[in-house]
């Protein structure tokens, strides 16, 4: 190839990188064209659909709106898909909202419809799940009863503070042991459903142990498919669990709201910072998730609280951050999206050197990692502008990005869901590239993409990540020192002419 192409580094202004991902709930605020296009060009990486809410024919309009834009924009974006899981709730009931006083008791029907005086649920089970003493928080811990009695068909419970119920709020247990299943009826159709659109990840709610994420990837690998699980960590036993069951997932979100209600609220920073950290350990890729610019619902700028909010779970080292009702329901869903990304890049550029935990035992798959691993070393001692990772399934991707070096790692892959995949991941910024059997091929592929994208300029120093001979990828194995647009062949010699 010809290397002029590439112009020198002076005349193209360096695109800030970013390493810590966002993730944008979508809803009412933010699925027209115009709102997701800001969005995008604000920063946004990842969009979740929440499962809970909608139908199956305006989510699949709304992922195909997602597309269309991501292609004009021409950024990839990940589409996370969010199962409801079991989520209980009290029933729809109609008429007015219900004033409760501190002290009054409540009748919840169970199994059949509520009579005058009671008020009803979507789960069949709570006459057994609850015993006397037992604390139900509704609508996220708001309003908060106390069990007195417990017989079939009815619960009645003492409310111990003040407040309004409104129907089909959630209904946390903290105390019991919920019998209802992994996942109900409605999650499996909608599993079915995502699986049908292709969607990136499926996040599973109120996950309890690693089986109830075996028990989902089961479904799917029955049905043929098989989707990158993100496992919500906002039960008790997760956090117990999390070692397990990020074992057996992609990642795992750290699903600060029903989490707060389910354990102590003074627990949930801790508990953060040991779930990204067993994440880091293990190379999963963590979200942070909820209320952390929640004021911006409502308000164009943020609390201070909020702003630390999204600076620390950078430093903790978070993959990614999430927005929920801000841009879901908010009045500012494209001004959330550049508040997180200019928290993000400020705390980035500024926070000195982190030390994040690194993973010091000996993987099986060992080849690949200490491959990568030497890599990062190498990239830090030649100060490399960026590594570069020839992918096909990701998987070295996610290596070096575990190892969160300091500089962009640009992730090349033949495979779109890869790619788009890559898009949640810490300081990862993927490309899809046409199949190629030959080093040589790839290094040109190389070379016009980062020409295209300005992220990289001629004489920038790489380093490359690559699996030789080349049409065995998937295989890391080599790591080549390369400046751009110098390229004269692996036999050949680099052309390192004056400029
Ligand atoms: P949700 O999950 O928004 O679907 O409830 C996130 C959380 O609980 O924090
Ligand atoms: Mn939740």
């Amino acid at each position: 190839m010809n290397p002029s192409i590439l112009p020198s580094m002076a005349t193209v202004p360096r695109p800030a990188f970013r390493q810590t991902k966002i993730v944008a709930t979508l809803g009412p605020a933010s699925t027209s064209a115009k709102v997701l296009k800001g969005m995008i060009e604000a920063g946004l990486d990842v969009v979740r659909i929440n499962a809970s809410h909608g139908n199956h024919q305006q989510d699949a309009e709304t992922i195909q709106r997602v597309r269309s834009v991501s292609q004009e924009v021409g950024q990839p974006i990940g589409i996370l898909y969010d199962l409801q899981g079991p989520k209980i709730r009290l029933a729809d009931f109609s008429g007015d909202p219900i004033e409760v006083e501190a002290g009054d008791e409540i009748r919840l029907a169970v199994g059949r419809p509520a009579e005058t005086g009671e008020i009803g649920s979507d789960y069949d089970l709570l006459d057994q799940d609850l015993s006397a003493g037992d604390p139900i928080l509704i609508d996220d811990g708001i309003i908060a009863l106390k069990t007195i009695s417990v017989s079939k068909g009815l619960v009645v419970a003492r409310a111990e503070n003040s407040g309004v119920i409104y129907p089909r709020k959630g209904i946390n247990l903290p105390g019991s042991q919920i019998s209802a299943p992994a996942f109900t009826e409605k999650d499996q159709e909608d599993a079915f459903f995502a699986a049908s659109q292709n969607v990136d990840f499926l996040a599973l709610s109120f996950v309890r142990q690693a089986s109830d994420v075996q028990q989902l990837k089961d479904l799917l690998s029955s049905n043929g498919t098989s989707i990158p699980i993100i496992p919500k960590i906002e039960k008790a036993r997760a956090v117990d669990e999390v070692s397990q069951i990020l074992q057996n997932s992609w990642g795992a979100m750290v699903a600060r709201g029903d989490l707060g209600v389910e354990i102590p609220p003074q627990q949930v920073p801790i508990i953060q910072k040991q779930i990204i950290a067993e994440g880091l350990r293990l190379g999963r890729p963590i979200i942070t998730a909820t209320q952390m610019l929640d004021s911006m619902t409502r308000n164009p700028r943020p609390t201070r609280a909020e702003t630390s909010d999204v600076a620390n779970a950078v430093l903790d080292g978070t993959d990614a951050v999430m927005l929920s009702s801000e841009t879901a329901i908010g009045n500012y869903p494209v001004e959330s999206v550049q508040m997180m990304a200019d928290v993000i890049t400020y705390t980035e550029q500024n926070s000195g050197a982190t030390q994040y935990p690194r993973r010091r035992e000996r993987s099986l798959e060992s080849t690949p990692e200490a491959v990568t691993d030497a890599a990062c070393q190498v990239a830090h001692h030649v100060d490399a502008h960026a590594l570069v990772a020839f992918t096909q399934s990701g998987s070295t991707a996610y290596l070096a990005a575990s190892r969160r070096p300091k500089r962009p790692i640009l992730a090349f892959t033949t495979r779109p869901e890869v790619r788009d995949r890559l898009t949640m991941v810490w300081g990862v910024r993927p490309y899809q590239i046409r199949q190629v059997s030959m080093t040589d091929q790839l290094i040109e592929e190389l070379d016009a993409t980062l020409q295209a994208d300005g992220l990289a300029s001629r004489g920038d120093l790489l380093v490359l990540l690559l699996g030789a001979p080349t049409h065995r990828m998937g295989r890391t194995n080599l790591i080549l020192v390369y400046q751009v647009g110098t390229w004269s062949g692996l036999d050949g010699h680099q052309d390192d002419e004056d400029e």
